[in-house]
């Protein structure tokens, strides 16, 4: 396929009743869409696609929002940011890596750039989901992050 190229920064995002505002100063460091079981439940959707971004780049301009800690099999906590008001889902906060932030990418006021680079759990994929030939692919959780940051690079270049 073809992948639109990526705009320049800042990129900016809301949640449906645009209550919430954040804006993203620097291109992300991985596109990544996760199949996992936990993922469905969590968006309603047949996985989830988020931006992987350096924190020091993301700023949460606007409105109040609700935290809910998931704790992943692997015991790694996160933090998942909603609107207060709408429930919208915005951004993952990693609390093992705080250095890091995850943008859920359908809350982007133009999402239209984003196209995955990587895929991970697609032992659990939905059979209507479409995986680039370039994208990184694996059955399970990647054993390190960086494996999606270099699929990033590859893909895009550094
Ligand atoms: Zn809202
Ligand atoms: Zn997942």
């Amino acid at each position: 396929m073809k992948r639109p190229s990526i705009p320049q920064a800042p990129y900016s995002g809301s949640c449906l009743c645009a209550a919430v505002r954040y804006r993203l100063n620097a291109r992300p460091l991985a596109a990544n869409a996760c199949h996992c079981m936990d993922c469905k439940k969590l968006t309603g959707a047949t996985n989830l696609l988020m931006l992987l971004c350096e924190r020091d780049a993301f700023v949460h301009e606007q409105g109040e929002v609700e935290r809910y800690c998931k704790r992943a099999d692997s015991g790694n906590a996160i933090d998942i940011v909603r609107c207060a008001s709408c429930g919208v889902r915005l951004w993952h906060e990693p609390l093992s890596a705080p250095q890091l932030v995850f943008v859920a990418a359908g809350t982007l006021d133009d999402p239209s750039w984003v196209v995955p680079t990587s895929h991970i759990f697609t032992r659990s994929v939905s059979p209507g989901v479409v995986i680039q030939d370039d994208a990184l692919v694996l059955r399970d959780g990647p054993t390190d992050r960086a494996a999606l940051f270099d699929a990033f690079k590859r893909v895009y270049g550094a």
